[in-house]
């Protein structure tokens, strides 16, 4: 059944392959992204996705950006909270702009995309909530106690607001990447990454579209008995248990 979808983050990388890969599932699906006006435009063009741009570190922005996506698409029935940064540094030499930078758009944006569609999910008895968190928000990483800290985060709400959605149709989960071939890891200097990809068991990064694949099967309306839980994608990199 076709849903209304909304992907933060959802015009380049991970988030790209998700909307794509949603709409081919045949759902509605709405893209948000920050401020690279060209990239959503092209993405526009190619996937025929509407963009629509806001600062998910903003309460009030995101407020206002999923009111515009409801009038134009409809209510929000799948949330994918995919929209991330990072500000690697070792804590000794990080800011504070560094640390709120991460925190705030990857973690608060959290609160601040639920809190403006939990209460229609609630209403109408069905959500699909997909958090993006991180590899490195389950073992750590060093050069990230920001990134690493708003990624775990990310997992004790994802665990804390499916039980306070069980009982009202909602799943609320969390995908976690391993090292994935985009933008965000091509900032990473080749000499560190090829020491990573060392370390991946299955001796590649993984691709956005093996990720989108994992959103798409946690947005199905069959997938109605998994929630709270933590769905890992990182080429046995790191085994949770
Ligand atoms: P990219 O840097 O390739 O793309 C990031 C997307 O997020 C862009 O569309 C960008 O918009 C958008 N974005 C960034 N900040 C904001 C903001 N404040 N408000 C709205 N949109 C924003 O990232 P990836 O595809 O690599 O990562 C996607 C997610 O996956 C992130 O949460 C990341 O932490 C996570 N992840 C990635 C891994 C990887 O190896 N790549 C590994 C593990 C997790 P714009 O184009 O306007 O800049």
């Amino acid at each position: 059944m076709g849903r209304v979808a909304l992907v933060t983050g959802g015009t380049r990388g991970i988030g790209k392959a998700i909307s794509v890969a949603l709409k081919s599932a045949g759902h509605k699906v709405a893209a948000n992204y920050a401020g690279n006006d060209k990239a959503a435009a092209d993405f526009t063009a190619e996937t025929g996705i509407p963009a629509y741009r806001w600062d998910v570190g903003d309460f009030h922005a995101c407020q206002t950006g999923i009111t515009a996506v409801a009038k134009d698409l409809g209510p929000i029935e799948i949330l994918v909270n995919n929209a991330g940064i990072t500000r690697d540094v070792m804590l000794h030499k990080m800011t504070p702009e560094q640390w709120d930078d991460v925190v705030r758009t990857d973690l608060t944006s959290l609160f601040n995309m639920c809190r403006h569609v939990i209460e229609s999910m609630r209403e109408r008895n069905f959500g699909r909530i997909i958090n993006i968190g991180s590899i490195n928000g389950q073992r750590g990483q060093l050069g990230q106690s920001n990134y690493c800290a708003a990624k775990s985060g990310l997992l004790g709400f994802t665990k804390a607001l499916a039980l306070e959605s069980a009982k009202k149709g909602i799943t609320v989960n969390a995908l976690a990447p391993g090292y994935i071939d985009t933008d965000m890891v091509a900032a990473v200097p080749e000499n560190v990454l090829n020491s990573i990809v060392a370390q991946i068991p299955l001796g590649r990064l993984g691709t956005a579209e093996e990720i989108a694949h994992c959103a798409v099967f946690l947005a199905d309306d069959k997938t109605s008995f998994m929630t709270g839980a933590t769905l890992t994608c990182n080429g046995a990199h790191y085994i949770a248990s």
